[in-house]
């Protein structure tokens, strides 16, 4: 069967050179004569493994010495309670900016642990924007700002980094992380859920400034103890073994491509025509206020739910994929991540041109 465009919102496609690979080395990877799914992660070809993604995304992401990258589990939402769990412990204050549905969990998570407050929110017009905030809207003695950079089912994006003083800012990048470039040390800690744009579901990445280990509760499980990971490289129990080296192979398709620059020209021009499309014409309405707009979820609706339907079922029978929005915005949403070729968006251009036509509004 010929492979579709598929459109998830995650998991969602990797790039199809890394799953050859991983077909290729499914059964003896190397000359060990097993699967990577089956090797000890204490051996020194996983030890390898493990290494080397660390050591390619240091490089690809130019992280600086003083962050420690940690493999965990449990995806993005998982981090929601470590977070504060980890950091929210001098004051035990933590300021929250709540953009859509992911930033309100975290908001959310972390009340449990202590004073948390949001500090600016989008809920008035149902998330369609980046809310502004300045360094005095924040409480001076919080422990962190938490932000989420990319909203998966709203579809939009910071276009700046917040500033936050001496305040650590930290960083939900589940849907943008390693879509174009960012500087790393304008943040105390950055966290993703690998399964959008680094791997298979599985794997959560967390990059986390050194001076920021060894605050975490009395109560703080093991297994969410940022220090505890960090002290045994993350192996402190089984990481996700696989998909780490998947992780591995995609950060060797974007280095080999040019890095996070050429990552970010493919995937501005991959928006680009979405977003020109979009402003072309008036039978399709875009929701997000331009200067928010997400590369890497475009959100856009009929503004009639029958015919949004008839569009996501005709689309998926032409294999444009899961491009149904998500409940909170409705209508369409095409998540283009990385992996997500210039054709495919083109394509879904070119039948949204069509469909127009076939089925004028009453
Ligand atoms: C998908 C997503 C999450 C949830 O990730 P899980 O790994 O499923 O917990 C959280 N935040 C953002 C921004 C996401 O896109």
């Amino acid at each position: 069967m010929k492979r579709v465009y598929n459109f998830s919102a995650g998991p969602s496609m990797l790039p199809l050179s890394v799953l050859e690979k991983c077909a290729e080395e499914m059964v003896c990877y190397g000359e060990s004569g097993m699967s990577v799914m089956e090797m000890s992660h204490r051996s020194p070809v996983y030890e390898e493994i493990i290494a080397g993604t660390e050591a390619l995304l240091r490089e690809v992401m130019n992280i600086p010495e003083n962050y420690k990258v940690l493999f965990m589990q449990g995806g993005a939402s998982t981090q929601f309670s470590a977070v504060p769990l980890n950091l929210m412990t001098g004051s035990g204050k933590a300021d929250y900016v709540v953009s859509g549905q992911f930033s309100k969990k975290a908001f959310q998570e972390a009340k449990k642990y202590g004073d948390v407050v949001c500090v600016a929110s989008s809920e008035d017009k149902n998330n369609s924007y980046i809310p502004v905030f300045k360094k005095e809207d924040i409480r001076p003695d919080a422990d962190y700002v938490h932000v989420c950079f990319n909203n998966t089912i709203y579809g939009t994006k910071y276009y700046y980094i917040p500033d936050t003083g001496d305040i650590p800012l930290v960083a939900d990048m589940s849907s943008c992380i390693l879509s174009e470039p960012v500087d790393v040390t304008k943040f105390g800690m950055i966290y993703a859920g690998a399964q959008k744009n680094m791997a298979p579901a599985g794997l959560t990445v967390v990059i986390i400034r050194e001076d920021l280990l060894g605050k975490e509760r009395d109560i703080t499980p093991v297994m969410l103890n940022y220090k505890i990971i960090a002290d045994n490289a993350s192996m402190y129990n089984t990481p996700p073994c696989y998909p780490i080296y998947v992780c591995k192979l995609v950060l060797e398709w974007i280095k080999d491509m040019g890095g996070l620059e050429v990552m970010k020209e493919k995937n501005v021009k991959k928006a680009k025509v979405l977003y020109d499309y979009l402003d072309s014409q008036d039978y399709y309405i875009a929701p997000v206020e331009k200067q928010s707009r997400s590369m890497m979820n475009v959100t856009f609706v009929t503004g009639d739910a029958d015919l949004d339907k008839k569009f996501a079922k005709e689309a998926d029978a032409l294999g444009f994929k899961n491009i149904k929005g998500h409940r909170s915005v409705g209508g369409m949403r095409a998540s283009i991540y990385n992996a997500m070729p210039y054709e495919g968006v083109a394509d879904l251009v070119e039948f949204m041109k069509k469909f127009a036509k076939e089925n004028p509004k009453g």
